[in-house]
């Protein structure tokens, strides 16, 4: 398969360019280093993005290959590797912005003449979203916020990957179920087709039914794939497709079960939450209905938004309950006052163990993980913020009414904005909280955690 197209990996030492390799090759020989310019040969290998294979290039190594003019030798081992590749992926590091060196990567890659994705990988955690920003100035359009260590902001790489190539994700198919007479692809299905799998995780307490819901769930398909990357040795994740999606199932009980704990009175292992929190993509927080909604439950639910992953809540063994009515409203009420965080959050009842609502169930985790995912163009976000601050004025400080002038979304996974005001330490958290409500209830984000960062413009009229 020689036209098989080809993507280069490039930036300037230390930016994850190795890490990033491994995670779109699925190997982990790779060397990483915290060594700025270990010397590495150039790297290829596969990759399956959206379905199609390509060729990764790893170029880390070659910026520090040779003695001499550095300059000018980084320059042309660069720009030799460049030659072969169809895309280039410029990466920088998120959390130190751009550098003087990043700016002689970035001129490299735009001389190639290829298309220019770049990518700011290190963006978990709060300390990405500056660099994040940065990156725009690079001129090389919307940037894509990963980790390459984390796994995060992948998919999004992935479809802009396909996009830049020109191909579309061959949607994934249950096995055993290929009809040779079916079209290869319905254009509808191959837009909305997963290009990785999605990332479930399944946690609460003990004995709310976690394994009963995962085995309900898996049905006949359970399959077990083992470790995955980045997890621990005994961590279980598991293949499956709900409605279409290729879905993988990070399954707590089953990790327990596997490492033979007596699980009976146990207290929920945080690390075992903490992880598969990490893990996921959604995360769906099950509860027992006969004790329902505990603080346990509230702090595995806050942990969920604090991380920024998507939430549904489940109420399992619905079948015990008679005042189901009653139930509901009590449990919907103690959520909307101790949840602001991901204000509209879903809750589904089920029994695990008859089955019902297992469906319900699938549309809430598809449908809170599109709206974690939902971009929201500037224009309209402009457009929306004179309305909310018409509505309701910005307060005073310090005797000046403080302005806000601009809004953006750095980044989804979660929806992530950046407002630019005259004043940024200057609005009071009560201000905050009205600008995201609205924001919220303005384009739909029901139960998805929101960032909002607020940062000081610079205006050169002033000074
Ligand atoms: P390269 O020189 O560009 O190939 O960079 P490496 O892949 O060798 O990574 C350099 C360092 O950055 C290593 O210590 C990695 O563990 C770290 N690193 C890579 N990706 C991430 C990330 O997404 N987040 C954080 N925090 N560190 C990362
Ligand atoms: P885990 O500790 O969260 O994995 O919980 P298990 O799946 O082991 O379930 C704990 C207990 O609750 C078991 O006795 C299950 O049979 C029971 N259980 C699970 N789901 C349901 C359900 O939907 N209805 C009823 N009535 N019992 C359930």
């Amino acid at each position: 398969m020689s036209n098989r197209p080809s993507i280069a990996i490039v930036g300037r030492p230390n930016v994850g360019k190795s890490t990033l390799y491994n995670r779109l090759t699925d190997t982990r020989d790779a060397l990483v280093s915290d060594l700025p310019g270990l010397t590495r040969d150039r790297r290829e290998g596969e990759a399956k993005i959206g379905g199609h294979s390509v060729t990764v290039i790893d170029t880390a190594g070659l910026e520090e290959a040779a003695k001499g003019s550095i300059q000018a030798r980084m320059r042309a081992q660069s720009e030799a590797a460049l030659v072969a590749a169809d895309l280039i992926l410029f990466v920088i590091d998120a959390r130190e912005g751009i550098t003087a060196s990043d700016q002689v990567f970035a001129r490299i890659a735009r001389n190639a003449g290829k298309p220019v994705i770049a990518v700011a990988n290190k963006s978990e955690g709060k300390k990405g979203v500056e660099g994040y920003y940065d990156t725009f100035s690079l001129g090389f359009g919307d940037p894509v916020a990963i980790s390459a260590e984390h796994g995060d902001g992948l998919g999004e790489l992935d479809r802009d990957i396909l996009s830049a190539l020109g191909l579309k994700a061959v949607p994934k198919r249950k096995r055993g179920k290929v009809d040779p007479d079916e079209p290869v692809s319905e254009p509808d299905e191959a837009k909305e087709a997963p290009l990785r799998p999605i990332r479930v995780a399944i946690v609460g307490r003990p004995n709310a039914g976690k394994s009963t819901l995962v085995n309900s769930l898996l049905g006949e398909d359970r399959m077990i794939t083992g470790p995955e990357p980045g997890l621990t040795r005994d961590s279980v994740a598991t293949d499956t497709v709900w409605q279409g999606r290729a879905i993988k199932l990070f399954d707590t009980a089953g990790l327990r079960k596997k490492a033979k704990i007596h699980e009976k009175g146990e207290l929920l292992s945080a690390s075992d939450a903490v992880r598969a929190i990490r893990f996921a993509e959604v995360v769906v927080v099950l509860i027992d209905a006969e004790r329902p909604l505990e603080q346990q439950d509230l702090i595995i639910a806050e942990m969920v938004a604090e991380e920024g992953r998507a939430l549904v809540l489940a109420v399992n063994k619905w079948d015990l309950i008679e005042d189901k009515n009653k139930l509901l409203k009590d449990i919907r009420e103690t959520v909307d006052t101790n949840l602001n965080q991901v204000r509209g959050v879903t809750l589904v009842t089920l029994s695990a163990r008859s089955g019902r609502g297992l469906e319900k169930l699938q549309d809430a985790v598809l449908k809170a993980h599109e709206i974690w995912n939902q971009r929201i163009s500037t224009n309209k976000l402009n457009q929306w913020l004179d309305v909310a601050l018409q509505k309701h004025a910005a307060p005073a400080s310090k005797g000046r009414r403080i302005k806000i002038k601009y809004i953006t979304q750095v980044s989804a996974r979660p929806p992530t904005f950046v407002a630019f005001s005259s004043q940024a330490g200057g609005l009071p958290r009560s201000y905050i909280k009205y600008l995201t409500n609205n924001l919220r209830d303005a384009f739909d984000l029901p139960g998805t955690p929101i960032r909002f960062q607020l940062r000081q413009t610079h205006n050169p009229f002033v000074d």
